[in-house]
């Protein structure tokens, strides 16, 4: 389908919008009349750019006020749509967009707003252009799409149709299932917008929370659904009012809006063909409209590796503290400077080979991690998928007795390896290093596996890592939450696979001296900052990682005096978790016990964690307690 977007939804001057969305490869872009009107260039010489880039200009917007009004005002109103006119024309843009009046003094009369609408449509038709009527969420009378159509139906114009937005709709709660019923060449126009769900003025939450495909959470492969089933073909148009992205870099956003369009596509495509065999309707669309098909995403079933970037001293430092955790040093990388270390599933490894990835990652960062490993179905079907999405295939140098791991680069620059069942099955650890006899991976402190990982990213980065790990990685976003730091607020929403077998926190703050802040500072960018292992007795683990001398987070009485208040909890246990820096959660579900350690540089911790039942989160409610600890600490 033909994919465009308003140039509100971007940071710049409009020529430097106009390129960035060429960059992207969208086909059109709606104008927004301030970006006009704040330019440089002429209507004329703007639509010379968008012809050069090649672009079109689907639609100009907004026309406000329009409808309802007395005689003087719409006399007024004609004479300032004939001045738009003028100037779609020189633009050569075909569709004018009116939003429905938001004045307390709209004349509430559906006839006098039809008879207006028409006599503008009429002007319009003089010119041979279109006008879509819209209603705004905060419409004063007109607020639902259902009484745009019934106007636009009264009014009976061929010029004359409606547009539908997204976030109108869906933000009000309406069925869009009503679309279906509104006939395809009424459908003037099509815009796009997700939220996250908020309770708050719809004006607000629409003029500064709107986002992208996929980075929010209303249902928009439903709502495309009813309107591609109306016999909708015209453009996908993305409008996005968000602060963060008038902000940022407009390259990073323009790309994710192209990526979020396409994920979109797929995912409207899945669904119809889904229902294609025993749906006519549903069969006809898939064979009428052309979706984007790329490589299915993968079936990741959780973390193969943990690579770190280090030096020498960071290098010696971090294994001596790997030990203490209870892995055991298993390996040495056959060409590299690479050491291995495991302990029952958790594979980590310690890179500091010149020259390499690592080394330069180091450069730029300090200790940290620089690259994943995941346990895929397919690891070249995985990277087909993020080149198709327009995310860069990394291929590092490659050694005579190396394992070639699909990888991409992600959101934060780091590597994201894909490791197939088959290369895990020909055993890829034993081609590229020299393992030791000793028992691989025993787990010497009860540490078992990876249970989750918490990724840290500036502000502006933040969405479009959610959208990454969407598209991407195939997770789902858990519910978003904000976390009290005593320096700040965290904002963390968990994405998970559908089986639970990978759980990514995704962390966010504005504050820089959060435990979250303070971390991407160091990192100088985003990153992994929170490993969470698994153990099956956490209090055998700490008592052993105390033994080996390894600091724990110190965790106030004042937690554990308050602690049977909340839960009912054998004392002895009690006593055991409070001398061992334990913390405590039980839900419906189950149960969770979880201790820290120090961070290591100012970068990045770990965790260990033990569930019971199948509680699926993440202590949430400890947070503060850990972040006020780390805080006490710097
Ligand atoms: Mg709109
Ligand atoms: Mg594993």
């Amino acid at each position: 389908m033909r994919r465009s977007i308003a140039t509100v939804c971007i940071s710049g001057t409009l020529e430097e919008k106009l390129e960035s969305i060429a960059r992207a490869r969208f086909d059109a872009v709606e104008i927004f009349e301030n970006d006009l009107i704040y330019s440089r260039l002429s209507p004329r010489e703007i639509r010379q750019r968008c012809a050069d880039l090649g672009l079109g200009i689907d639609l100009y917007q907004p026309f406000r006020d329009m409808d309802g009004v007395d005689d003087a005002r719409f006399k007024r109103n004609l004479e300032r749509a004939e001045r738009k006119f003028d100037l779609m024309v020189e633009l050569g843009a075909p569709m004018l967009l009116v939003c429905s009046n938001v004045s307390p003094q709209t004349i509430c009369d559906d006839e006098l707003m039809a008879s207006q609408l028409h006599a503008m449509a009429e002007k319009a038709a003089e010119r041979g252009l279109r006008i879509a009527y819209e209603a705004l969420a905060w419409g004063h009378h007109v607020n639902r799409y259902q009484h745009s159509w019934e106007i636009v139906k009264k009014a009976d114009h061929p010029h004359l149709g409606v547009c539908l937005d997204s976030f109108h709709i869906l933000s009000r709660g309406d069925d869009p299932a009503g679309i279906e019923h509104i006939p395809a060449d009424k459908l003037f126009f099509l815009q796009l917008a997700d939220a996250p769900r908020m309770v708050m003025d719809v004006l607000q939450w629409s003029r500064h929370y709107r986002c992208f495909p996929g980075q929010g959470t209303f249902d928009l492969v439903g709502f495309m659904e009813h309107v591609l089933k109306a016999g909708y073909v015209g453009p996908l148009s993305l409008e996005v009012f968000n602060d963060i992205f008038r902000a940022a870099p407009n390259r990073r956003t323009t790309l994710d809006a192209f990526a979020s369009l396409l994920f979109l596509e797929e995912q409207i495509r899945t669904r119809l063909e889904g229902q294609a065999l025993g749906d006519p309707a549903a069969r006809a669309l898939t064979e009428r409209i052309a979706l984007f098909d790329p490589p299915a995403a993968p079936k990741v079933r959780g973390v193969s590796f943990i690579e770190f970037a280090v030096d020498d001293a960071s290098g010696k430092a971090l294994g001596k503290a790997l030990q203490g955790l209870g892995f055991e040093h298993t390996g040495t990388h056959r060409t590299k400077n690479v050491q291995l270390y495991q302990q029952g599933e958790v594979r980590l490894m310690v890179n500091n080979e010149p020259g390499s990835f690592a080394s330069d990652y180091f450069q730029r960062r300090g200790p940290s991690i620089c690259a994943l490993g995941l346990a895929t179905d397919d690891g070249q079907r995985a990277v087909n998928r993020g080149v198709a999405f327009h995310v860069p295939s990394y291929a590092g140098r490659i050694g005579p007795h190396e394992a070639l791991i699909p990888a991409l680069r992600a959101v934060d620059d780091s590597i994201i390896y894909f490791v197939s069942q088959a290369l895990e099955e020909r055993g890829f650890l034993e081609t590229d290093f020299v393992l030791k006899d000793a028992k691989r991976g025993a787990s010497r402190a009860g540490i078992e596996a990876v249970d989750h990982l918490a990724l840290g990213y500036p502000f502006e980065q933040f969405d479009t890592g959610v959208l990454f790990s969407r598209v991407i990685l195939g997770l789902h976003p858990q519910e978003s939450m904000e976390l009290a730091d005593p320096n700040g607020l965290v904002r963390s929403c968990a994405m998970v696979n559908a089986d639970h077998s990978l759980r990514i926190a995704l962390n966010v703050s504005h504050s820089r001296s959060t435990v979250t802040g303070r971390s991407m500072e160091a990192l100088q960018g985003g990153g992994v900052h929170h490993i969470a292992l698994a153990s099956s007795d956490i209090c055998a683990t700490a008592e052993r990682l105390m033994k080996n001398g390894i600091a724990l987070l110190d965790v106030p009485d004042n937690y554990y005096d308050d602690l049977p208040a909340r839960f009912d909890l054998d004392d002895a246990l009690l006593e055991r978790m409070r001398r061992l820096g334990v913390l405590y959660d039980r839900n419906e579900d189950g149960e969770f016990f979880h201790f820290y350690t120090q961070m290591f540089v100012d970068r990045f911790f770990f965790e260990i964690v033990q569930r019971s039942g199948s509680y699926a989160g993440f202590g949430a409610s400890n947070a503060p307690v850990r972040m006020s600890a780390q805080a006490r600490k710097a």
